[in-house]
């Protein structure tokens, strides 16, 4: 099993990439970005749409901890244009909608 999805395993996350790890502070910070076909979904239905270039940004989520060490998660955060709910934040599969840190 690769290093990348024991990762995921241990984060509780699925369908998703973990592409980087650091220490920052007490935490464990995980990069991540959801796997190919989980991208470009709407945040509030999982419809795919097209990209939204107006804005994005890095977010973190809140993970279980490793026994006492905070876990972050940490993804880029890019828009989409739904056809139903208009600009809104692509869906992470890691959480639920408005639930960053
Ligand atoms: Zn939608």
């Amino acid at each position: 099993m690769q290093l990348r999805k024991v990762l995921a395993t241990a984060l509780g996350v699925e369908r998703v990439v973990v592409t980087s790890a650091t220490v920052e502070g007490d935490a464990l910070v995980f990069l991540v970005r959801p796997v190919k076909k989980e991208r470009r979904r709407s945040s509030q239905c999982g419809i795919r749409c097209p990209g939204d270039d107006s804005a994005s940004g890095v977010r973190r989520w809140r993970a279980l901890d490793i026994g006492r060490t905070p876990v972050l998660i940490e993804a880029m955060a890019p828009r989409v244009k739904c056809k139903t709910h208009g600009v809104v934040v692509e869906q992470a599969p890691w959480a639920r909608p408005a639930s960053t840190r």
